[in-house]
């Protein structure tokens, strides 16, 4: 089976078996040679390493990594993918390719079973449909990762990034700064992928902490905390929390919380650090009421 990675080769795979490109499972292919060495570079993949890739499509990025990791267990939700990647990834003995929804799977057993609970690498380009529930799931099932590499919509790698004060910091930028350290590493174009996607896209590398960089005494406050922060922006931090789902501490101390911690009663979730909500969710853990 020819290398795949340009749009000939892709092309032709695609005719040879009559596929379909399905909207719903957001599906677009890479034919760009230089993006795709350009992601295993970025996951510095080499021959120790156990990858999990997510939808590896008609397996184009799924052969790069082949040639670069020690093994690569690919899950892949269309069934009319599975013989396509039957063919294309038939010369190497390194792949396992899985049909079934990414969240649905139990990563944590999987990695059990076939790594020895070993950390392992994601890379993926993903489907841009459920780029936060995958990148959520994957950090909340305390998976044991290494990294993840990931191409993403432009926007959702920006917000990552984002800092506090800025229009596009919200919970996906202080989940993902809580578990890892994340770095836009390149900027792709739409006319990488067959079909070119409609926004413009990023590769995205998250490397673990080894260990958190704020201490909480419940992780899941936290993160309750952090979503009634964010989800009616236009409030106050008080008016945000009071009354939120699992949060039952009345409003005037959380009024008083705020103010021990020298914020002003009408500040906004969205000028806080994470280091300020780790003492926060402390706080507000403590007055919760039975
Ligand atoms: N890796 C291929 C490439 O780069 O050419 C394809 C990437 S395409 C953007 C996303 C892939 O994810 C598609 O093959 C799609 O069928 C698959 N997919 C969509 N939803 C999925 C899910 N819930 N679980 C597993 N794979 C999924």
């Amino acid at each position: 089976m020819a290398r795949l990675g340009n749009p000939g080769n892709t092309i032709a795979v695609l005719e040879r078996y009559g596929f379909s490109f399905q909207k719903k499972y957001g599906q677009n292919f890479l034919i760009d040679r230089q993006i795709l060495e350009g992601i295993i570079d970025a996951a510095q993949i080499s021959r120790e390493d156990f990858v999990l890739e997510i939808g590896p499509g008609i397996g184009t990025l799924t052969q790069y990594l082949c040639e670069a990791a020690k093994e690569v267990l690919a899950v892949e939700v269309d069934r009319h993918l599975i013989p396509i990647l039957e063919d294309t990834l038939s010369s190497y003995s390194n792949v396992e390719v899985i049909c079934q929804d990414i969240l649905k799977l139990d990563l944590i057993r999987l990695v059990e079973e076939k790594n020895g609970g070993r950390p392992i690498k994601v890379v993926a380009n993903l489907p841009y449909y459920i780029t936060t529930p995958i990148i959520m799931s994957l950090f909340e099932s305390h998976l044991p990762l290494e990294s993840i590499t990931i191409m993403v919509q432009k926007e959702v790698a920006d917000r990552m990034q984002e800092k506090p004060g800025s229009k596009d910091y919200g919970a996906l930028s202080l989940a993902v700064q809580y578990y890892a350290r994340p770095e836009v590493v390149l900027q792709v174009s739409s006319s990488a992928f067959i079909p070119r996607p409609k926004v413009g896209s990023a590769v995205i590398r998250l490397i673990s902490h080894k260990s958190h960089p704020v201490d909480v005494s419940d992780e899941a406050y936290l993160f309750q905390v952090i979503r009634a922060s964010f989800n009616q922006r236009r409030k106050t931090l008080v008016n945000g929390l009071k009354n939120a789902p699992g949060i039952r501490v009345p409003r005037e101390q959380i009024a008083q919380v705020i103010e021990a911690m020298g914020l002003p009663a009408t500040v906004r979730g969205e000028t806080l650090t994470l280091e300020q909500f780790a003492d926060l969710s402390n706080r507000l853990k403590e007055k919760e009421q039975p």
